[in-house]
């Protein structure tokens, strides 16, 4: 069986290892020792300055909201991501405003923004969709033309570059998601990066029920750390990372090779930009022809996935009149092809020839 992913595992005995520490100091949570090394590892490999490790990609984006005091705002936001970049901002009492994707790199679309934008209005939250930059610069400057903040989702952002630096040093907070199914994965885990010193210290005590030493509390906070036993997974996971993003870099190489003749269209990665290759996405011609091609790649035991339908316009919480023409179009055309370290060339080839077949 081929699926969409597959979790990477470190060899069993580098865990171990690490584990052997865990067991020596009875140390589990809490601030533990390799929670700390892995954060400066992270904020190392990925050139940030503040970094926190947390339950997961969810948390940390209601972290990042609440950090910023946008409780009862609008927040501008993508119709395409996963459910969690809309789920967090109405758990957070804020509502979210559709503004369309640019139907080239399928994040949100600058142009649109300004006329979304109302009095009530705080902040942008923005996907990095599949690892693509949004356009970051513009999004600046409309963010400081309307004292707005911003906060990415950059879930699928992980050692993604944009203009030779790490494109989370673009706006206020950004968040990470470390689920199993991630390119970086620590399990379950997150965490929420920012280079602004204020927000840091925030962000560091809300994570700990906001703790500010045993018997002291500065502020509201929830519990949002993550344990030594997932940062064990991370430690153990993290030197592989760059092969791993070398695999799927050729991996899908491959693809573009073998797909070419049937000029599937796929999503435009922006000058400036290093991607990392975290998923092999495609738009088919409609969703019949997807349905097809789904249909086909099933019957020989392929499971790609409809990342990310239904457009997020549709949730049964959010304002029914939202129309995103263009987000609801690429929903109902879009697929994540497999993609993974041990997915074979055979298989990409056998997966090809079967959407070949049907395309033709
Ligand atoms: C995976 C993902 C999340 C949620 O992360 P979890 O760690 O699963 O909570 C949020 N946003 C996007 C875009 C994601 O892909």
């Amino acid at each position: 069986m081929i699926t969409v992913t597959k979790t990477f595992l470190p060899p069993l005995e580098e865990y171990n290892k690490l584990l052997n520490g865990i067991w020596e100091r009875g140390w589990l949570t809490n601030e533990g020792p390799l929670v700390g090394q892995l954060e400066d590892a992270l904020k190392q490999v990925l050139g940030v300055k503040h970094l926190f490790f947390v339950s997961n990609g969810t948390l940390a984006l209601q972290l990042a909201i609440k950090a910023l005091d946008l409780q009862g705002g609008e927040i501008i936001t993508t119709p395409f991501s996963y459910v969690a970049t809309t789920s967090s901002i109405v758990w957070e009492n804020c509502r979210p405003v559709f503004v369309d994707i640019c139907p080239d790199t399928l994040c949100l679309n600058p142009e649109l923004i300004e006329a979304a934008i109302t009095p009530n209005t705080r902040a942008i939250l923005a996907t990095h969709v599949f690892g693509t930059p949004c356009d970051v610069d513009a999004i600046a400057q409309i963010a400081d033309r309307n004292n707005l903040r911003v906060i990415y989702d950059a879930a699928h952002a992980f050692g993604v570059n944009y203009l030779g630096q790490s494109v989370l040093n673009y706006g206020d907070i950004n968040t990470l998601s470390f689920h199993a199914t991630k390119l970086f994965h620590t399990g379950e885990g997150g965490a929420v990066v920012t280079n602004n010193d204020y927000l840091a210290h925030k962000l560091g005590y809300m994570r700990n029920f906001g703790h500010n030493g045993p018997n002291q509390f500065v502020g509201l906070g929830i519990n949002a750390k993550n344990s030594e036993l997932h940062a064990a997974m991370g430690l153990s996971v993290l030197p592989y990372v760059p092969q791993l993003m070398e695999r799927r870099r050729a991996l899908s190489a491959l693809y573009d090779k073998l797909l070419a003749p049937l000029r599937l269209q796929q999503p435009v990665v922006p000058t400036g930009a290093e991607p990392n290759y975290s998923y092999f996405p495609v738009l088919l011609q409609s969703e019949e022809q997807l349905l097809a091609v789904v249909a086909a790649l099933n019957s020989q035991n392929v499971y790609p996935r409809r990342y990310f339908y239904p457009a997020l316009t549709s949730l049964p919480y959010v304002s029914a009149s939202t129309v995103c023409p263009v987000a609801q179009a690429v929903a109902a055309r879009v697929l994540c092809l497999p993609l993974y370290h041990e997915l074979a060339e055979a298989e990409v080839e056998q997966i090809v020839r079967i959407i070949a077949h049907v395309c033709r």
